[in-house]
């Protein structure tokens, strides 16, 4: 394994932020994982496993380890009537692999077409567009035990998913790289076209009985409708979560703002935070190098020569300005470093 020194991550984070890694290596393999363990204590050095860049802010330069995970392989590694099972490489790109399986007519993955990222970042954030979540494809999560220094299989269960949310984040943050992912997919799938704008797109398409690709095609064009293409503008997709109330809450904020935006979620409510950012007036806005998107609110960019400091300043101002409007804290989905 080789390691550069003072590498620049410019062109290795959608934000397009400028900044160094101390040392940078690439890993194509699990066992070049475990060759590294075998050599360098992690859980006593600063390191951060990179997938596509396509989550995360980087505020200064990141003085330790940075790897890039470049993990390839698509692999059946059991199949029945109904249902295959597909083990991938953590480096594989997301959309190349959502192609893939519809492609040979596995469903499940259609809504989750064209998000930016790698399969090994999948379960981190438990990736979500258009009414499905990645969670309900995972079976399992391979990869390397930091602690125990071993391989170790996670099953969905185990994963602790929830919105945006899973136990990669919180209790084995830091001390687990995944490797690896199984998704097990449908050979009769079922489609979800229920959710946003996918019908409208379907109809605009004139296509009365969908297909997965038909879906992922729908997909795809509202995607490029909506956001902005981090190859264009440099940006992370959405940079705050949308926050969760419970039902007093809501009715207290209807009562002020009818137009609230929400969606129900478990016992609770969803609040949408594109709206929140617009009411309090931020759509659009530019601070220098850095702006709120001026079709969607949800999205920071970087106009051009941007710090990362800058972008996360901005992100502060505008999560002061929501909570005084509204008093609904946002919490930042994008990882900042
Ligand atoms: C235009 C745009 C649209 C987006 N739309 C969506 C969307 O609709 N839904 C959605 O959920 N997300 C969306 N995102 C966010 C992003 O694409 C996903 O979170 C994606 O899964 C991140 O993958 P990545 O490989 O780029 O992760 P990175 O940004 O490289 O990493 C994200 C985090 O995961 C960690 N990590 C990455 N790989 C590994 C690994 N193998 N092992 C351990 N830790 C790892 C990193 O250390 C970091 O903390 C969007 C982003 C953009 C730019």
């Amino acid at each position: 394994m080789q390691i550069k020194t003072h590498f620049s991550l410019k062109s290795f984070n959608t934000f397009g932020i400028d900044v160094y890694a101390k040392e940078f290596s690439v890993i194509q393999s699990h066992q070049d994982l475990l060759d590294l363990i075998a050599q360098r204590d992690l859980t006593k050095e600063k390191f951060l496993m990179l997938g596509g860049g396509s989550n995360i802010l980087f505020t200064k330069d990141f003085v330790g380890l940075l790897l890039k995970n470049e993990i390839s392989g698509i692999e059946v590694i059991n199949e029945d009537a109904q249902q295959v099972w597909i083990k991938v490489g953590a480096g594989v790109v997301w959309h190349e692999f959502v192609m893939h399986c519809i492609e040979r007519g596995w469903g499940g993955l259609e809504n989750l077409s064209l998000i930016p990222g790698t399969v090994g970042a999948s379960p981190i954030q438990n990736i979500g567009a258009y009414g499905v979540e990645v969670k309900d494809l995972i079976v399992e999560v391979e990869g390397v035990d930091l602690v125990q220094k071993n391989t170790r299989t996670i099953n969905s269960q185990e994963c602790e998913f929830a919105y945006r949310s899973s136990v990669f984040k919180t209790s084995l943050k830091n001390t687990f790289l995944i490797t690896a992912v199984v998704f097990r997919l449908d050979k009769q799938p079922k489609l979800h076209v229920e959710y946003g704008a996918i019908k409208d797109q379907l109809s605009k398409m004139k296509i009365d009985h969908p297909t997965i690709k038909d879906v992922s095609n729908a997909v795809i064009s509202i995607r490029q409708s909506k956001l902005p293409d981090p190859n264009s503008i440099g940006n992370a997709g959405s940079f705050f979560k949308n926050p969760v109330v419970p039902a007093k809450k809501l009715n207290e904020l209807k009562a002020i703002f009818p137009g609230i935006v929400s969606f129900p979620f478990e016992n609770d409510f969803k609040l949408a935070a594109g709206w929140l950012i617009e009411q309090a007036g931020w759509k659009g806005h530019r601070e220098g190098n850095v702006g709120c998107h001026e079709k969607q609110a949800l999205v920071l960019v970087n106009h051009g020569n941007a710090s990362g400091a800058e972008v996360l300043q901005l992100a502060q101002k505008i999560q002061q300005s929501v909570f005084t409007k509204f008093g609904v804290r946002l919490e930042m989905e994008v990882n900042v470093v």
